[in-house]
């Protein structure tokens, strides 16, 4: 059954902070769906939050290292 309360969290996006990037040293946002963030406030995993996120989002949420950031610095490590 969709409540309205349900239909709005549905619906509604939250612009959430990042840490600041070890690389760049500059903080950032991630557009993220309420009920992921919701899931996050009571203490739910952010695999489980967001799962259809891209990693490279989830990661910039966490660490604070932007998606181009994380490219640049991961270049090197490929053979
Ligand atoms: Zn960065």
């Amino acid at each position: 059954m969709q409540t309205e309360f349900g239909k709005v969290v549905e619906e509604t996006t939250y612009i959430v902070e990042t840490p600041t990037c070890t690389m760049c040293g500059k903080g950032g946002t991630v557009e993220v769906p309420m009920k992921g963030f919701l899931i996050r406030q009571l203490g739910g995993a952010i695999q489980d939050a967001y799962p259809e996120m891209d990693k490279a989002l989830r990661e910039q949420m966490i660490t604070g290292t932007h998606p181009s950031c994380w490219e640049v610095m991961t270049a090197g490590w490929q053979e």
